[in-house]
């Protein structure tokens, strides 16, 4: 145990992370050129395009320090607030943290929401300025900023450049000499922590670990605690770049274990993996299970493919265990899904799987958090409202309940302003505000989860001209004043377009709702009257003109090849299309709601 580190990397997107952790790989000779790829830790393809990592891994490496053998177990945390929770996992399975800052952007809200999480966690950390080789690098100023943060010493801040290599070797030290081994008991029954899964389709469910007391063993039977199961461990073994097959992972340690799982959700990451017979008495604590928080209908374009979108979720669900789904149908689109998400990156993730590894088209509806609702009858019994067609009729309504989140915002000082007024807009309320320097404010708000899926990070990053970091935290229910605001189409309600909406907020959505239908659907033979109610009132109107179009009129006495090219060009156009009553809607007309300004 003795020479044993894990650590993690505390990053904001883009400061660093996954190069650093390349070279740290690279360094210590834990790659050969072979494997060399860019960024080794960020597998899926869709890690790689956005830039982030979706998924924690982990990874072993050897290095030799002062004459002596060390292992460092390198444990990767995803970088974006949607997946807060593994990041919390991840970090109780740590000692130590490198608390990598851009030196030329300074520190970012998630950073500093992360940072405590390792504080509290008592992880020692080890602060790195990295990208000190950029021009724009502010050295001087963000490692004051990293000292006012941490109340360090601006020694024990280490210049780098993950690009160069400068620094590297001293971060490697500093692993060493300033993070202690881990101290777990080495007589004690089986103590270990999920940190994560991943589903392999051959192998079943490869569940990463650190054991904190005993050792697990091959061939041994284990129980996972909070889903009560009993497996066989057929297999354990290192995280190099490869798996390494091992006979035991002994205390302090960090492994994979493979048990012939098929499905990801038998696999509760922060769960704890003990001895079937001699099991420990106490869990590791923190674990908490999923729990999605916006809900949006997922349904095949064309209804055809209901049943291949089911076997898809399924499968997608098999290897996301944070993915919920259960069937519901809408008059409008006939059969399909509701589905629970861990927030709007997480919906655009999985709405973008289905499309490329399943071919699946989809047609994803209206987000919305869920609700609490109580009725006059039983005003003590809680209705979940996941989807616009649970909240009870208007009249029956003693109260509605919405979940509200704790905002950390950081950003210049001259944004404070604007900053301020998109918040108040969306019903926050300012709590703190603290100048960290005097150029840097660190604002704090309480708001209306709902406000956040809908386009708040967009509108955050114009008003604040991208000087501005964002992260939550959820602080339960509080009082809310909700209406379903309904869209007519033709005069018939469409109820996939429904949306529920705070009460203040209705009437403007309602209206520029509308006007969005109308650029968005196609002229068709007759007018379409669009109209936004609450209940039978009527809030907003538009109409989309009728247009007689025969796109193969003016090609009449053409050549036979062109009209039949215009011709498939419009089927084309039509597949993304769902026809409701004898409206044409296109798909993007289904998350109108979500781009509106
Ligand atoms: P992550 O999102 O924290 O994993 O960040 P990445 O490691 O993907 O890095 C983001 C971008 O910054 C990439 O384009 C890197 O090449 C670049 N980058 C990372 N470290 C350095 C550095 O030390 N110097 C410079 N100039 N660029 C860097
Ligand atoms: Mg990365």
């Amino acid at each position: 145990m003795k020479h044993i580190r894990n650590f993690c990397i505390i990053a904001h997107i883009d400061h660093g992370k996954s190069t650093l952790a390349d070279r740290l790989l690279d360094s210590t000779g834990s790659v050969t050129d072979r494997e060399k790829q860019e960024q080794l830790l960020d597998s899926m393809d869709l890690e790689r395009e956005r830039g982030i990592t979706i998924k924690s891994h982990a990874i072993q490496m050897d290095y030799t320090y002062k004459g002596e053998q060390y292992v460092l177990n390198l444990i990767d945390t995803p970088g974006h607030v949607d997946f807060s929770y593994e990041v919390s996992r991840s970090i109780a399975a740590c000692e130590g943290a490198l608390l990598v800052v851009d030196a030329a952007q300074s520190i970012q809200a998630q950073t500093i929401s992360n940072l405590y999480l390792a504080l509290e966690n008592d992880l020692e950390i080890i602060p790195v300025l990295n990208k000190v080789d950029l021009p724009s690098a502010n050295p001087e100023e963000v490692t004051d900023d990293i000292v006012d943060l941490l109340g360090c010493d601006p020694s024990e801040v280490i210049p780098a450049s993950a690009k160069t290599g400068l620094g590297i070797d001293e971060i490697l030290s500093a692993i060493i000499e300033r993070i202690p081994p881990p101290s777990g008991k080495v007589d004690a029954p089986l103590r270990a922590l999920i940190f994560d899964s991943v589903y392999n389709p051959f192998r079943g469910v490869e569940t990463y670990f650190r054991v904190i007391n005993g050792t697990i063993k091959k061939g041994q039977q284990i129980k996972f605690v909070a889903t009560g199961k009993n497996y066989n461990a057929d297999e354990v073994g290192t995280l190099k770049l490869k798996q390494l097959p091992r006979n035991e992972i002994k205390t302090g340690d960090v492994g994979y274990l493979i048990t012939g799982i098929k499905e990801a959700k038998e696999v509760k990451v922060g769960d704890t993996i003990t001895d079937a017979k001699n099991p420990t008495t106490e869990a590791v604590p923190g674990f908490e299970d999923v729990k999605p928080m916006v809900f949006a209908g997922i349904y095949p374009v064309d209804t055809e493919d209901y049943e291949d979108l089911r076997a898809s979720m399924e499968k997608l669900q098999l290897n996301d265990a944070s993915l919920v789904f259960t069937p519901e149908s809408s008059a409008a689109l006939g059969f399909g899904f509701r589905c629970g998400f861990l927030g709007m990156l997480h919906l655009e993730i999985i709405q973008e799987r289905l499309e490329r590894e399943f071919d699946m088209t989809v047609i994803t509806t209206v987000p919305n958090v869920s609700y609490h609702a109580y009725t006059h009858k039983h005003p003590d019994e809680v209705i979940l409202v996941n989807n616009p067609s649970d909240l009870p009729e208007p009249s029956s309504l003693d109260r509605v309940e919405e979940p509200y989140i704790k905002a950390t915002i950081i950003t210049k000082a001259d944004f404070v302003g604007p900053v301020m007024s998109l918040c108040i807009e969306k019903r926050g309320q300012i709590t703190n505000q603290t100048y960290l320097t005097p150029e840097r404010v660190e604002l704090s708000f309480d708001m209306p989860l709902a406000e956040i899926v809908f386009d708040f990070y967009d509108r955050l990053k114009t008003v604040s001209r991208g000087y501005a970091s964002f992260d939550y935290s959820p602080i339960g229910m509080r009082p809310s004043k909700l209406v379903k605001v309904d869209v007519l189409l033709n005069g018939n309600t469409v109820d996939a377009l429904s949306a529920l909406l705070h009460v203040d907020n209705a009437y403007d959505i309602g209206k520029k709702m509308c006007e969005k239908l109308k650029e968005l659907i196609p002229r068709q033979q007759f007018d379409i009257p669009i109209q936004a109610a609450i209940g039978a009132k009527i809030i907003a109107r538009e109409t989309v003109k009728a247009l007689r179009k025969d796109v193969t009129a003016k090609c009449y006495g053409g050549d036979i090849s062109r009209k039949r090219k215009l011709l498939e060009k419009q089927k084309k156009g039509k597949k993304r299309m769902r026809q409701v009553g004898n409206v044409e809607i296109p798909q993007e007309a289904f998350m109108a709601v979500l781009k509106l300004n």
